[in-house]
C-alpha cells in the first residue's frame, strides 16, 4: 500500500473542506489507482507468524480482519473525520448500527439518558425497548425548550441524545446551550446529525462530544446503500467504540463504504443545491397549506437559531394537512415525486411519517413527539424546482386543497 497525502494529517488538517471531501483519507495501492480501491476481502495474509503476532499484540500496525479494519472502510473513516473536524471516526453498517453502538459502548446499568421528543422512530425505540431492559432509564424532553433539558438532569445522567433539526417535526435544538449544559454536568452529548451533515452543521464546534450519522441519507445521497458513522475524540472512539464494534460486529461492507466515499465528493454541491431547491419549494408550500415546518423559512419560530447553527436549512421539511386521509390522497396524486420514506436522495421523495417511519412509536409516542396524522415529510431533490412545485400543486389540488 502506498500512502497518499490524504492520510497525512499534517497536510490534510490544512486543507479546506471541499478538498478534504474529494481527497481526504485516500490510500493508494502499488497500482497508483486514481479512484479509491474496493478491498472486498474478509481477511489478510502475513509475511511471517511473528508479524501477525505483533499485530494482534498491538505492537505493529496493519490489517488483521475486516471486522476490525478494512482499507476501504478506513479511507471513509478518515474522510468523514476530516469533514467533521473530529479526531476519529468509525463506520457502521447502517445509521441505526451507529446509534446503537454509540449508546451501548458508553452506557451501563443505572445510567440515565435525556433525549429529544422528536426523533427517528428507531432511535426512540432503542431507548424504550433495548436500553430499559438493561436498567438504563431515559427522560424525553421537548428538545426546543432549554429549561426542559436543565430540569431533566439527574445525578446519574450520563448522556444527552438528540437530532437537530429533528425528524419529522423539524424541532431545532440550541446546540450551544444544550452542549454547554451537558459539559457543565459531566454529561456526554450524542448528536444525530443525519439531516444536516458536516456541510450544513458541525455540532462539535458548539461543544458536542459525539456526532453520529445515517450515511445512507445525504452522504450517499443517491439512494444506493446503507451505512453509518460515529465521530468523536480519539480517547472515546479508540477506547470505547472500537472495542465494542470489534467484538459485536456492526461493521460496514467495503463496497458500501466505497459508494459513500464517492458520495462525499459531491456532498457539498448536493447539500447546498438541495437546500436552495427546498427553500423555493417551501415558499410555495407555505402559501398553499395550513402549516409548514421548515427552519429555513423566516416564519419558523426557530429560524434565527437554525441559521446561527446551520449554513443552510437542508433538503427536508414537513407540512401539515387536515388528516391522514388528505395526506394519503395528496401522496397518491403525485406524478413526478415518489412516495418513499427515504431522505437525502437526489430525487424528491414524500412520505406520511405517522404510518411509516414513526409507526412503531405508537399513537401515544407520536402525540408526545408532535407527529400528527396529517403530517407529510418531503425530501427535496435535484430536479428542477419548478417541476417539483408543479407536481405538488396538482397533487394538493387533487387532495382538495
Ligand atoms: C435514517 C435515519 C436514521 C437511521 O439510519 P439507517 O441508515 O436507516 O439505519 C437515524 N437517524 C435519522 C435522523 C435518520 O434520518
Amino acid at each position: 500500500m502506498k500512502r497518499h497525502s490524504g492520510q497525512d494529517r499534517s497536510l490534510t488538517s490544512r486543507w479546506k473542506p471541499a478538498t478534504r471531501a474529494v481527497r481526504g483519507g485516500t490510500w493508494r495501492s502499488e497500482q497508483g489507482e486514481t479512484s479509491e480501491a474496493i478491498f472486498l476481502t474478509s481477511g489478510y495474509t502475513y509475511d511471517s507468524a511473528e508479524e501477525v503476532a505483533a499485530r494482534f499484540a498491538g505492537e505493529a500496525t496493519g490489517m488483521q480482519y475486516s471486522r476490525f479494519q478494512n482499507p476501504t472502510v478506513q479511507m471513509l473513516e478518515e474522510r468523514i473525520a476530516l469533514l467533521e473536524g473530529s479526531e476519529a471516526c468509525k463506520i457502521q453498517a447502517s445509521g441505526m448500527a451507529a446509534m446503537t453502538s454509540a449508546l451501548l459502548a458508553t452506557l451501563s446499568a443505572g445510567d440515565h439518558v435525556v433525549a429529544g421528543r422528536a426523533a427517528f422512530g428507531s432511535c426512540r425505540w432503542i431507548l424504550d425497548n433495548v436500553l430499559n431492559r438493561f436498567g438504563i432509564t431515559s427522560t424525553i424532553v421537548d428538545a426546543r425548550d432549554n429549561d426542559a433539558w436543565a430540569k431533566a438532569v439527574q445525578s446519574n445522567t450520563r448522556m444527552f441524545f438528540f437530532e437537530t433539526p429533528a425528524n419529522p417535526t423539524m424541532d431545532v435544538v440550541d446546540l450551544e446551550y444544550v452542549c454547554g449544559l451537558a459539559r457543565g454536568n459531566g454529561i456526554l452529548t450524542l448528536v444525530d446529525n443525519a439531516f444536516a451533515t458536516p456541510v450544513l452543521q458541525r455540532p462539535l464546534d458548539f461543544g458536542a462530544d459525539i456526532v453520529a450519522y445515517s450515511a445512507t441519507k445525504l452522504m450517499d445521497g443517491q439512494g444506493r446503500v446503507l451505512a453509518g458513522a460515529v465521530c468523536g475524540s480519539d480517547e472515546w472512539v479508540n477506547g470505547k467504540l472500537s472495542p465494542f464494534q470489534r467484538n459485536t460486529g456492526p461493521v460496514c461492507s467495503p463496497f458500501n463504504a466505497w459508494v459513500v466515499l464517492k458520495g462525499l465528493e459531491t456532498l457539498e454541491l448536493r447539500a447546498l443545491k438541495q437546500s436552495e431547491n427546498a427553500l423555493q419549494v417551501a415558499r410555495f408550500i407555505e402559501g398553499r397549506v395550513p402549516q409548514i415546518l421548515y427552519p429555513g423559512l423566516p416564519s419558523h419560530p426557530q429560524h434565527e437559531l437554525a441559521m446561527k447553527q446551520m449554513r443552510a436549512a437542508g433538503p427536508i421539511f414537513s407540512f401539515v394537512l387536515e388528516d391522514r386521509a388528505q395526506a394519503m390522497a395528496m401522496l397518491n396524486a403525485m406524478e413526478l415525486c415518489d412516495i418513499s420514506n427515504n431522505i437525502g436522495d437526489s430525487r424528491t421523495l414524500l412520505c406520511h411519517p405517522a404510518s411509516t417511519t414513526h409507526n412503531n412509536m405508537g399513537p401515544v409516542g407520536r402525540a408526545e413527539a408532535g407527529v400528527g396524522e396529517g403530517m407529510v415529510r418531503i425530501n427535496v431533490g435535484l430536479e428542477d424546482p419548478e417541476d417539483i412545485i408543479a407536481d405538488l400543486d396538482q397533487a394538493l389540488t387533487a387532495a382538495g386543497l
